[in-house]
């Protein structure tokens, strides 16, 4: 199953994809949240329901694609989790991690699927990520690697967008990987019947049209469980939080010389298996700045 968050006539609400349409599933089973937290809180009974449904159906190219998580409790993200961009990080002085390097984006940063994300008025150093992202469906806490499938309601495509000055001029990354628009997701989250072992997708990376990035998620130095299993020694896991699994070499930084993103660039990240985004770069608007 394939679940999205759409807006249409100014309406913004949950439904299923199926082939080129979308189940309303506001209309089809009225009784379900309309926010996506919430219904995946609603457990698996909601996602029964959602699952059966059969309602009113709208052309996916009519609606407006929205984050699949609006506003998820959490962000969180592994750094440096391929060793091939552990090597090209290496020359940035980035060792292969003996533990997971977790940090946070903040969920202000969610952001569509298709919409264009900005070149910060702040930095000239953009760049991008291609990542899986895991999406949590339960409340837990101490969970262990063999039980973290429980926990998962699915997985959706991330661009773990960066400003790397930012990110690297000070000891922790939260700002450079923060800024209002850098997490694009979507275009859906897949549920994990459908997407199988998370452990063997292509998921591959390209600015107008040149791959930049191409690897595959069996080559994660902490995989989906034992990065839910680490997490989940210190902290609660919610529903709707997502998590960044880390992307694969081939980032704009790390090529000689750097080629960091312009206005103008499109980048799209593909996940076999789920799909792909695509966002357009554009100068931050000025209407960002804003005090109430
Ligand atoms: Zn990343």
């Amino acid at each position: 199953m394939k679940l999205v968050t759409f807006t249409h006539q100014g309406s913004t609400r949950i439904g299923v994809v199926r082939g080129e349409q979308v189940v309303d599933l506001h209309a089809a089973a009225p009784d379900l949240p309309r926010e996506m937290n919430a219904f995946l809180e609603a457990g698996d009974a909601a996602g029964e329901i959602a699952r059966l449904a059969d309602g009113p159906t709208l052309p996916l190219a009519d609606v407006h694609l929205e984050a699949p998580l609006l506003r998820p409790p959490k962000i969180l993200a592994i750094g440096v989790n391929y060793a091939d961009h552990a090597a090209e990080a290496q020359q940035g002085g980035m060792k292969i991690p003996e533990y997971p390097v977790v940090f946070n984006k903040q969920s202000t940063s969610a952001h569509p699927p298709h919409d264009p994300f900005h070149l910060p008025r702040a930095s000239q150093a953009l760049d991008y990520e291609g990542e899986l992202g895991v999406v949590i469906g339960r409340r837990c806490r101490h969970v262990p690697r063999d039980r973290a499938q429980q926990v998962i309601a699915g997985y959706t495509v991330v661009n773990d967008v960066t400003v790397r000055d930012w990110q690297l001029r000070t000891p922790t990354w939260t700002m450079g990987k923060s800024f209002d628009t850098h997490c694009p997701m979507g275009p859906w989250i897949v549920t994990p019947d459908e997407f199988g072992d998370p452990h063997g997708h292509d998921i591959k990376t390209w600015v107008n049209g040149e791959l930049r990035q191409s690897s595959n998620t069996k080559h994660l130095i902490f995989d989906c469980f034992a990065i839910i299993e680490h997490l989940s020694t210190a902290f609660t896991l919610e529903p709707g939080d997502l998590i960044a699994t880390g992307t694969p070499s081939g980032v704009g930084i790390a090529m000689k010389p750097p080629r960091l993103l312009v206005a103008g660039d499109v980048v799209r990240v593909a996940i076999d298996g789920i799909g792909e985004i695509e966002n357009a770069v554009i100068p931050e608007p000025a209407e960002t700045a804003r005090i109430g």
